[in-house]
Formats: structure tokens, sequence, C-alpha cells
């Protein structure tokens, strides 16, 4: 994985907490900082020297795992390393240590993915890889405002994010849209603290991104169908770097939008139940671009990674038929079918309540975390094998069977 994931999760694993007492822990994350253009030439041939190195690794580590005779031999980073000793002084740009961290990913990367070589880094060409660049710790160094690496000044935007902070390793990394970011990894202190309500359930859906069982509400701002038609114009005209540029900035929006929410809920509440709804089985389904809008996988990470630093409960339970069961009788009196997705506001057959659908959907989640979890597998199976309830956008009305 060489565009590095924005944040890695706390490595403790959640406990049931004293609440008298908040506890203090450290996390890792990612500090991303944009690199000036003027550094942009220079990183992209350092860009192609780190290609050529793991392009190196993986060539000699196949011919290990492969060989014309005698046993095979699956290479570590560390025989790599030993391998590619002395080769920096054939490189211009990058040093020892970038060569070192190109192979242990190399040989990490290959493992995890149990294949004999992975994928070739291409440097020109339409299918050619994103430029990148680690580095260890030791070799950026701080210079006034700017950095040093490898002989050579780069100056980035908000330097002042930088004071005070201590980095472990970390690299440079491209973007789609060409621009070259300074990724650190950084270790913070954050504090566990204790929220003012005790409880809450998360319904994700199309027509909104997500709505608790408190009535309030992630706004579906349509990030991607706002900016829809102008990247399509962009296309049609020959721009492709514009249109990149608006993904980009429509990703950013949609970030931002699901990061507030979630501070928000793990702010405010001690237990965050969510549904089990599948994204990747609904990207399969015409409603795609609307599920991928949603970013409903991106939502219950943040929420997950927010819960463990604040030490929160996090739980998710399955959504078998919440929509259509009564939060506050257990009928199963509500809109069933395909007609019924359309449904937003249903009342009660047997109990006489008004519900709206997402609410009464995230009621039952919370309700459904609270029972012993034999209990909870029998209510799922009582409660039939009618369609599995996803709100459908506004307009379509074509039956979900896809989720499990
Ligand atoms: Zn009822």
């Amino acid at each position: 994985m060489l565009g590095w994931r924005l944040l890695r999760r706390p490595r403790k694993a959640m406990q049931p907490q004293d609440p008298t007492r908040p506890r203090i822990h450290s996390v890792t994350r990612t500090l991303r900082l944009k690199v000036k253009t003027e550094s942009y030439a220079w990183l992209n041939t350092a860009a192609y020297e780190v290609n050529q190195v793991w392009n190196w690794s993986a060539e000699v580590s196949e011919k290990a795992a492969r060989p014309c005779t005698g046993e095979r031999k699956w290479l570590t980073g560390f025989d790599l390393n030993n391998l590619s000793a002395g080769a920096s002084e054939y490189f211009d740009k990058i040093g020892a240590d970038t060569i070192q961290r190109v192979n242990g990913e190399y040989a990490e990367q290959r493992r995890i993915a149990k294949r004999i070589r992975l994928r070739w880094r291409t440097s020109r060409g339409p299918r050619r890889s994103l430029g990148w660049v680690p580095f260890k710790a030791a070799s950026l160094k701080r210079k006034g405002r700017s950095l040093r690496f490898c002989g050579k000044t780069f100056r980035v935007f908000e330097p002042e994010r930088l004071e005070g902070v201590k980095w472990r390793q970390g690299e440079f990394a491209q973007d789609a849209v060409g621009d070259w970011w300074l990724c650190l990894r950084i270790k913070i202190q954050v504090e566990e603290s204790v929220a003012p309500l005790e409880k809450v359930g998360i319904d994700l859906g199309l027509t909104e991104v997500a709505v608790t069982s408190d009535d309030a509400r992630c706004e579906k701002s349509c990030f991607y169908r706002g900016i829809e038609q102008k990247i399509a114009q962009a296309q049609r005209r020959g721009h492709p770097r514009q249109a990149k540029f608006l993904h980009r900035r429509a990703a950013n929006r949609r970030k931002d939008a699901l990061h507030k929410f979630s501070r928000r809920i793990v702010n405010e509440y001690e237990k965050i139940v969510v549904g089990d709804v599948s994204s990747t089985q609904l990207v399969k389904t015409r409603m795609a671009k609307s599920v991928l809008d949603a970013g409903w996988g991106m939502l219950r990470t943040y929420l997950q990674y927010k819960s463990q630093q604040a030490g929160r409960t996090f739980q998710i339970v399955n959504e078998r038929n919440s929509s259509r069961i009564c939060s506050n009788c257990d009928a199963l009196t509500g809109p069933q079918g395909v007609n019924g997705l359309r449904v937003r506001r249903w009342t009660c057959a047997a109990c006489g309540v008004s519900h709206d659908r997402e609410v009464n959907a995230a009621r039952n989640h919370l309700r459904r975390a609270e029972l012993p979890a034999s209990v909870r597998k029998r209510v799922i199976v009582l409660a039939g094998s009618a369609e599995p309830s996803i709100p459908l956008a506004q307009g379509r009305t074509e039956p979900v069977r896809t989720v499990a």
C-alpha cells in the first residue's frame, strides 16, 4: 500500500472504562503538509529512482523465490538491504535510508499479499505509479522554517504545524492531481473523556448519510453530484488535470463533513451503535454512485478510531429488518417490500406510534446492541425472511438483495 492511509488505529484494544478517571494514552497519526511547487521537479526525479529500487527488489525477490536450482528463499527486507549495500552511490537524489525503506516496504507488502512478485512501479505513461519517496526519521532535518532532506531544502505550506513535533519515519507522496505532500508519522497524546449523553444508535442510509436515534442528521450534501457536470465538462474539453482536481475537491468536502459529524457524535455519546450495512455489496448495484458518495465505510472507520481514542464503546449490529420493526412495541408493522422503501414516515398498526423511517431504524440498532448475543440472534431469525432494509435514494425503486 503506497498511498499511505491517513490514520493508523491505536494498537490498544477497547476496554470498559472506569468513568471517574480519564486516562491518557498515545496514538500515532499522520501529519500531512503540502510541499511547495519549487521542489516538484526534484521529487519527480527521486520518485523515478525509488521506482527503480522497487523494481530491483521485485526482480531479486522473485529470482530467490523461483530459483533454477536449490531451495527457494523468501527474501526479507533485511536480506534485500544486504544485497543492495552501497547502491546509493549510483543514485543522484535518494540515499541509503530511502533504499532501505523501499526494500523493507517491498518485503512487507509482498509477505502480506502472499505473492511471488508485486506489480512493477512504472514511471511513465498513463498507468504510471503515483510518486512516492519514503525516508527514515533522521534524514529529514529542520532548518528554520524549512526542511533539509538529501542535501536539498524543502519548503511546505503551514510550517507552523511542525513546531514542537517529533516525527518518526515519513514520506513524500504524490496525489492524483500531481501535487506532492509530506507525510510524517507522529505520536500524540489523547485523553480519554466522559461524554454527557449515554448512548446513540446510527442508521446509515442514502437519502441522508446517517441519522441518529435522537434525530440528528448528517445531510448528504451530494458532494460528488454537485461537481459531476463540471467534471464531465472538463473531461470532454480535454482537461484531465482539472477533472482530477475537481474529484479531489469532492473527496475533501466529503471527508470534512464526515469528520465533523463523527467528532460531534463521539463528543456527545458514551456508547455508539452502528448498523452493518455493507457498502462493498451495494456498490455492485445501480445505486453505486449514491453509495460511494455517502462514504459509509469512511464514517464507520472515523467513528471507530475516534471512539477508541476517547475511550467510548463502539458496536456494529446486524441491521436486518431494523426499519420494519416498531421500536416502541416490537411489532413487524413497518413498510415492506419495494414500495415500502420509499416511505419516509409510517404509523405502527399495533400501537399507533408514528415513526420516521431512519430514526426508528437507528433506535432498533440501539436496542439490538443491548440484547445479549444469544437473544440477538434469535430476534433476527424470528423477524422472518423479508428483504433486508436499506433506504433507497428517492425515485429509485429496485429491491436490494445483495446485503447479507
Ligand atoms: Zn408499535
